[in-house]
This record gives structure tokens, sequence and C-alpha cells, in this order.
């Protein structure tokens, strides 16, 4: 479902993804961790095309990102259009639950399927409504970002993603602002979804405990490449590689 090869991606001097391969297959669940720094945000940024890439491929459902096939098969920089569509299928939440504080659970979550998708506001009126339902929050439609706790807003960004109707889903420490309380109840959410709706989904987290629960292979992310990578027994109770042991019982 989706595919990197030979990714690398600079700032300047700074090379943050290193010739970086990773490929995850439809379904999948898939947990970052790593050490500060080590380009885990930028993984799912370029992916998101919120950054391009200087080397490599990146593709989702079998199509690359930056290019499509011309008339004659031969492969040709991405248009706007192609570019919308492919990037149309991955949908992301982030740390700051970045909703329209001038808008209600219900209006943020109608806002892209009417603007984007074009759906009339009825259908994209039930979508939200059955997605808010689904994170726990029929009770708040009308409520505003402001009216609404961490853990609350961190639901309504969720459900904002997946009115889009993604593939895959990428989430960027989506938790690391909440307490712990309000943080089992966002993991519970996704994990529930997840399940529902066999979507992939990309994890960064820096919850070992959950990243074990979630994942179903976790990947150990150091220098701009996946160091080292296995089922959450494999990697947390049996790491192979030394930096991968250190970064562990740090973080443990
Ligand atoms: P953390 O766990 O702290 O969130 P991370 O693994 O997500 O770290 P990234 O955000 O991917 O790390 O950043 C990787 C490196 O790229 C860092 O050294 C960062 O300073 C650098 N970087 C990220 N974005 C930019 C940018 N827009 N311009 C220049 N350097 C950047
Ligand atoms: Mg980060």
């Amino acid at each position: 479902m989706v595919r990197f090869a030979g990714v690398t991606k600079r700032y300047g001097e700074l090379t943050v993804l290193d010739g970086l391969d990773l490929q995850i297959e439809e379904g999948e669940k898939v947990a970052i961790i790593g050490p500060s720094g080590s380009g885990k945000s930028t993984l799912l940024r370029v992916l998101m095309t919120l950054e391009g890439i200087d080397e490599g491929v990146i593709e989702v459902d079998g199509e690359p990102l930056t290019h499509m096939p011309d008339a004659s098969g031969q492969l040709v920089p991405a248009n706007a259009r192609h570019l919308r569509r492919v990037r149309g299928k991955v949908g992301m939440v982030f740390q700051s639950f970045n909703l329209f504080p001038h808008m209600n659970a219900l209006q943020n979550v109608m806002e892209a399927p009417v603007q984007v998708l074009g759906l009339s506001k009825a259908e994209a009126r039930e979508r939200a409504e059955e997605l808010l339902a689904m994170v726990g929050l029929e009770d708040k439609l009308e409520h505003f970002p402001a009216q609404l706790s961490g853990g609350q807003q961190q639901r309504v960004a969720i459900a904002r993603a997946l009115a889009m109707r993604p593939k895959v889903m990428l989430f960027d420490e989506v938790t690391s602002a909440l307490d712990p309380e309000l943080c089992g109840e966002v993991l519970n959410v996704i994990r529930r979804l997840g399940e529902a709706h066999n979507l992939t989904m990309l994890m960064v987290t820096h919850q070992m405990g959950f990243a074990r629960e979630f994942a179903d292979r976790v990947c150990f992310f150091h220098q701009g490449r996946i160091h080292e990578q296995g089922s959450p027994d494999e990697l947390f109770n049996n790491p192979r590689e030394e930096r991968t042991r250190e970064f562990l019982s740090a973080v443990n």
C-alpha cells in the first residue's frame, strides 16, 4: 500500500532521510519509534507531500507520488490533478489538533468533504455525524474546539481525517499533548477505527506501551533510516542492535 525506495531528503547540509526503504502492506499497522531528530516526522510529511524529496520513489497504492505515466507509458513529473488524487488516499493527524477554531465539531468534519470532494452538505453532515459517533462525540456536535477537552479535540481531528475516506492514516505523536487518561481514550479510538476500516496505519509514537499493543510491526528509526524492525515482541524483548537496546533502555 505504501512503498519508500531509496528515499533521501536533505535540508541544506543535513540529510534527514538517507536512502530509506520501507514497504507497508494493506491493513498493516506500523509504529515508528526512535530518537528526537531522527527523521520520523519528516517521513510522514514527505508521504503527505508537505515536503518534497531529493532522491528515490514513494508509492501509494501502487502509484508514484511525484510521477505519472504519460500517453506512451513513460514516467513524467506529476501534474496537480495526479498529485491531488494520490494524496487523497492519505490522511494525517498531528500532535497539535489543528482544528478550525471558528467551526464547531460537526463543521470541522464536514468542511473538506464539501470543499474538496464536492459532497452535498446533507451527505457531508451524515458522514460527519456517523464518524463523530464512532469516536464517541455524538453529544458534542455543536461544540467549538475551545469547549472540548484535548482528548475530545484529538478525536474530532481523527474523525475529520477519516471523513476524506483515506486508505492510509498517519499519526504523529497524537497523544503527546494529552494526559495519560485522555491518551488511553484517543488510542482506543484509533485502534477500533483501524480494525473497523482495515486501514493501513503508520504511527510515530514515544509511547512504547502503545506501540507494542497497536502495531503489527515496529520500526526503530535512526539517522534517517530504519535501523532495525520486527514484531513488537522481537523488537522490544529481543532487539538485535546495540543502538536499539540503548534507545529502549533510555525510554523505559
Ligand atoms: P522528534 O522525535 O523530536 O519529533 P523527529 O524524528 O520527528 O524528531 P524530524 O522532525 O523529522 O525529527 O526532523 C529531523 C531533522 O530535520 C531535525 O534535525 C530537524 O531539525 C530537521 N528539520 C526538520 N524540518 C526542517 C526544516 N523545515 N528545515 C530545516 N531542517 C528541518
Ligand atoms: Mg517528530
